[in-house]
């Protein structure tokens, strides 16, 4: 079975397709004339287009404006190394490419591009290490083989793991390379996952047997609370996060130089067997400090910064300080646009300050699960400021302005990192950009209103958009107006109207095509690589439509393990069509015996409710199920209906109720439409890019 990641593998091969499929929509279509610029030969889009001069010149600018003079990013990452990675493809269990480095390799080809922002190129020729590295004698990292690295420290039995990528096949191979040269045939002693995110925890089984945690030998080791948050951020709104993510990473797009240039924080997420082991020990405290296999460890928490919970940890025998992914070579986001809840740079700041007076003053060598690792005590209290001051002053200044009156729509116009952190290339947006983090800050503290009654219950696009097409003279005068600022480069003046012909006229290709046109440029200009990828895809969407294909719930059985029964019944409440469910009503016990769990499910108001901990006394339906085996229905393996009959869940009272509920159920599809009129490929897509569940995507950050 190909699965989404499978499929985006093979991408080049289906950019072939579409452009086979595009030039016969060209010709099929007389409004192609409209579109002066050419199709550049070498773009893997037949109807891609070359920079413009405008754009060669942003990117001019930005390489004079930048701090080039400064290498120690590169000797830095070349430190300890030990050795390459040899084998370019890491091959996943099922069959399928789990990791890709091949596809990379132009970036090394040429000093530039004139399609990539030269400060983006950096970072992604810089991700493109890929062997074992020694960090100091004791503590070694494998770097390159997926978004995130994993660290080997010695501990007095084994190994100790910090972070263990995304996948299974990525840490096998990785753990080889490093038993090759160092590893002495030593086991793994415990494992250590910094937070919550799946790029630190789904390849864990690939280094671990779950029997040897459960038996004590292994201990995984995480911050408090790890399973309630290590799946509740992206469930509820998992789907639209999915298809979301087809923009902020760029998922169609094939990796070249006009398409996909790596993430930032790593040049891809692996595309292996992910699964998770469940914690065996929890760091509580704010600060704590305990032995790991013979090693003084202290850990200190994080809450509500990178992720809903991390932790940093100094191993002060080795004056050594593991950031996790809180302190790494870029600025991080704060919103987030694959979307998600914004973070809190205040508090972010005030972590980073704290690790920088309880450890930072000592410490000599400091690393993280991104990146590459910085050596000496001046460069670690360098990099730990400049990163405490670079969230604190987008909080601040962004509030500042906030205060005197601006809005969420202006202020990326107006917040500007301060100089002396913009010449820090540790403080350059790889993944939060200045433009989308400072919007997330008064989104944060103020909302997305931006007082104006205007935009406060303002129409659809799609029904406001008629009008300005009408009162700017038709689709002709857009188009003419619209391709004379895209030909002087004015790009987002260009955006602005010609996104209302889109928006009013769907189906109008010239339209789409124009635009397309004017995103690619923007695009190219972009440092940050979810800008990038954003302005890219949706040119990419608008050129070629969105594929399709069948869907498929291959849900990893580990993850819904870590799901709680309410958290699964709440996401119930959000799958019902409520409009379905006009006039119905019933109270359901459902009782799960294994875990001693119990709720009342009720439906009234055509809506769905729980609550933990309490039963109805004239209940409508008692469903006992053990919660081992209603795993199988939160999976999609086995119905409700199944398991009545083969007795593993029992009920009294009216059955049909279960019916009725099922009945208001909707399977979210990933395929939704962004841009207008993009529905329907023109060739349907032989393998299914959007075959992942919500509830099993790697969102990786
Ligand atoms: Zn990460």
């Amino acid at each position: 079975m190909s699965t989404r990641r499978q499929f985006i593998q093979t991408l080049p091969a289906v950019g072939t397709a579409f452009a086979v499929a595009g030039h016969l929509v060209l010709e099929d279509n007389p409004a192609r004339a409209q579109v002066a610029t050419v199709p550049l030969k070498e773009h893997f889009h037949p109807k891609g287009k070359a920079p413009s001069k405008y754009t060669l010149d942003v990117l001019k600018q930005a390489r004079g404006g930048l701090p080039f003079a400064d290498q120690r990013d590169f000797e830095e990452l070349k430190k300890g190394f030990i050795a390459p990675m040899t084998d370019f493809k890491i091959m996943a269990d099922a069959g399928h490419v789990a990791w890709d480095m091949e596809r990379f390799q132009f970036l090394d080809k040429q000093d530039d591009f004139d399609s990539i922002h030269p400060s983006l190129l950096r970072i992604s020729k810089l991700n493109n290490n890929y062997g074992l590295y020694e960090v100091i004698p004791g503590i070694y990292q494998v770097r390159g083989f997926d978004i995130s690295d994993i660290t080997f420290i010695r501990g007095k039995t084994g190994w100790i793991v910090y972070d263990t990528m995304v996948s299974r096949e990525v840490v096998r191979a990785a753990w080889k390379l490093f038993q090759q040269h160092v590893g002495q045939g030593l086991p793994v002693s415990a494992v250590i996952y910094s937070h919550t995110h799946p790029d630190h925890w789904g390849g864990v089984r690939g280094i671990v047997d779950e029997a040897d945690v459960r038996s004590g030998k292994v201990p995984v080791i995480a911050p408090v609370d790890f399973m309630d948050f290590t799946v509740s951020e992206n469930v509820y709104a998992g789907n639209a996060m999915n298809r979301r993510l087809f923009f902020q990473y760029g998922l169609l797009l094939p990796a070249a130089p006009h398409g996909y240039v790596g993430q930032g924080l790593g040049q891809a997420v692996s595309a292996g067997a992910m699964g998770l082991i469940a914690p065996t020990r929890y760091v509580e405290k704010p600060i704590e400090e305990f032995e790991v296999d013979g090693v003084r460890m202290i850990f200190q928490n994080t809450p509500n910064t990178e992720a809903p919970r991390e932790m940093n940890t100094y191993i002060p025998d080795m004056k050594a300080l593991w950031m996790a992914e809180n302190v790494t070579a870029t600025v991080h986001n704060i919103y987030t646009l694959r979307g998600a809840q914004i973070r809190d740079p205040l508090s972010w700041s005030k972590y980073i300050g704290e690790a920088l007076y309880r450890f930072g003053l000592e410490a000599e060598v400091m690393f993280a699960s991104h990146h590459w690792p910085r050596w000496g005590n001046a460069r670690i209290q360098e990099i730990l400021r400049g990163q405490r001051d670079v969230y604190a002053h987008l909080n601040n200044q962004v509030l500042h302005f906030a205060n005197q009156g601006v809005t969420i729509n202006e202020i990326h116009n107006i917040y500007e990192v301060p100089k002396g952190l913009q010449d820090k290339w540790y403080c350059r947006g790889y993944h939060g950009s200045p433009e989308h983090n400072s919007r997330g800050v008064v989104q944060r503290y103020l909302g997305f209103w931006d007082c104006n009654p205007a935009t406060l219950i303002p129409l659809s696009p799609r029904d406001s958009a008629p009008l300005y097409v009408e009162m700017m003279g038709g689709a002709q005068k857009i188009m003419d107006r619209g391709r004379q600022l895209h030909d002087e480069g004015k790009y987002l003046l260009a955006s602005e109207i010609v996104n209302k012909l889109v928006q009013a006229e769907p189906q109008n290709q010239a339209a789409k095509d124009l635009l397309a046109d004017i995103f690619e440029q923007i695009g190219y200009q972009q440092e940050n690589p979810g800008l990038r990828n954003s302005f890219l895809a949706a040119a990419y969407e608008l050129r070629s439509g969105i594929p399709q294909g069948e869907t498929a719930n291959t849900s990893s059985p580990d993850v819904i393990r870590a799901m709680s029964t309410e958290l699964f019944l709440n996401f119930l409440g959000i799958r019902m069509d409520s409009r379905k469910a006009e006039g119905m009503r019933f109270t359901i016990n459902l009782i799960t015996p294994d875990n001693g769990e119990k709720f009342i499910v009720e439906l009234e108001n055509a809506t769905l409710t729980n609550i933990k901990g309490y039963q109805a006394e004239k209940p409508n339906l008692t469903l006992t199920i053990n919660r081992s085996d209603l795993e199988q229905t939160m999976m999609g393996a086995k119905t409700l209906e199944a398991q009545l009959a083969d007795g593993s869940a029992k009920v009294q009272g009216d059955p049909s109720i279960l019916k009725q509920l099922a009945s208001t159920m909707v399977e979210f599809d990933p395929r939704f439409e962004i841009m207008p009129g993009t529905k329907g490929a023109r060739v349907a897509a032989k393998e299914n890019p959007y075959e992942a569940s919500d509830l099993r995507l790697p969102i990786a950050e």
